[in-house]
């Protein structure tokens, strides 16, 4: 059976699919791979199932397991500058716990993803563009854990401060969110480092927490156009989402329970949303999470969305990799 599933460009949406490649495990145990990439073009791929039928999906882009990270922010790059013109954007990384999501958007230290690289270009931009712009850059960092939003750059260890959306002129407020003013890369490294480890305080297992949570960098420009003088305020969000994989059936008990109701209902409000933008429907209904509506203004309008959906390469993640990959034609 062959179908096909057209995910296209519409408006200011964007879908990105990134495979990770072969774990060492994986490769010692010769797991199969179930995605085909076409080397003639970069905007589709196919699941190949056993009986050896297709399914063809495609994005805006498709990266492979040996597209650098370099190759991705590349890509990346027009959509998160343009947040100097003004514009706000938000990022994504959806996906299977495993898949890459905070590859594409942390990095390492010696491979850095699209959070460091984008500031390393705003940076760029606003030296060269000095002489008629002046831009603040500044820096907030949260988490949505449990429908609760916590700010990860509370000094003096106060991690527990509660955070509320409130609504203000136009954009939501978050009342009490630290925002550190930047001027170089350093610094942001510095902050994300700070807010990274402040993320594991009180759980036992950081990487397995990690994953159950939201993670949300927030970059807020101020620009100034030196010449005609108006000063506007744009956001960027660069937003590590919770794995999205289902509950496995002897986790159905207590905390596990509830995180995960938690994850899916806030992931599916999140493709709820976008798929009303991309459908333009008259509802958005931001309203059904902490992540949507605290994202309220920076998604829809004329806003810039783009989302990494993140895939594993092997036959044991096939169940998940069609979930994820079902999730991103319905924000279509
Ligand atoms: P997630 O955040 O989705 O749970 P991670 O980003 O932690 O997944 O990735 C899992 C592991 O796979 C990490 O060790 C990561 O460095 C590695 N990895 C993921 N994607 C790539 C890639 N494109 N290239 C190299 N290593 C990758
Ligand atoms: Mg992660």
């Amino acid at each position: 059976r062959l179908y096909n599933q057209v995910i296209e460009l519409k408006g200011n949406i964007r879908v990105f699919c990134r495979c990770r490649p072969l774990n060492s495990e994986e490769k010692s145990s010769g797991s199969p791979l179930i995605v085909d990439f076409d080397p003639s073009q970069d905007s589709e791929l196919h699941i190949v199932s056993s009986d050896s039928s297709r399914k063809q999906f495609r994005f805006d882009h498709v990266f492979g397991p040996h597209d650098t990270q370099e190759a991705v922010f590349t890509q990346t790059k027009p959509i998160v500058i343009s947040v100097l013109d003004g514009y706000n954007v938000c990022i994504f990384a959806y996906g299977q716990t495993g898949t890459g999501k905070t590859f594409t958007m942390e990095g390492t230290p010696e491979d850095r993803g699209v959070n460091y690289r984008t500031l390393e270009e705003l940076f760029h931009i606003s030296r060269e563009r000095k002489a008629t712009m002046k831009y603040d850059l500044s820096v907030s960092m949260l988490e949505v854990y449990n429908e609760r939003i916590r700010d990860l750059l509370v000094e003096n260890g106060d991690a527990s401060k509660k955070l509320e959306i409130k609504q203000g002129e136009g954009a939501q407020q978050i009342p009490g969110l630290v925002e550190k003013g930047v001027n170089d890369t350093e610094e942001v490294w510095e902050i994300l480092k700070a807010g990274g480890e402040a993320r594991a305080v009180g759980s036992t297992n950081a990487n397995e927490f990690s994953s159950r949570s939201h993670c949300l960098v927030r970059v807020s420009v101020r620009s100034e156009n030196l010449v005609g003088g108006e000063v506007t305020k744009s956001y960027l969000w660069l937003v590590d989402l919770a794995g999205s994989e289902r509950l496995g059936k002897t986790d159905v008990q207590g905390e596990r329970l509830k995180e995960s109701q938690c994850i899916n209902k806030s992931l599916s409000a999140l493709g709820d949303v976008i798929s009303a933008l991309a459908s333009k429907s008259s509802h958005v209904p931001y309203r059904n999470s902490k992540l949507t509506h605290l994202l309220q203004s920076s998604l829809g309008g004329d806003s810039k969305t783009l989302m990494f959906v993140q895939i594993s390469p092997t036959a044991a993640d096939m169940g998940e990799t069609l979930c994820s990959l079902n999730f991103a034609t319905r924000v279509r």
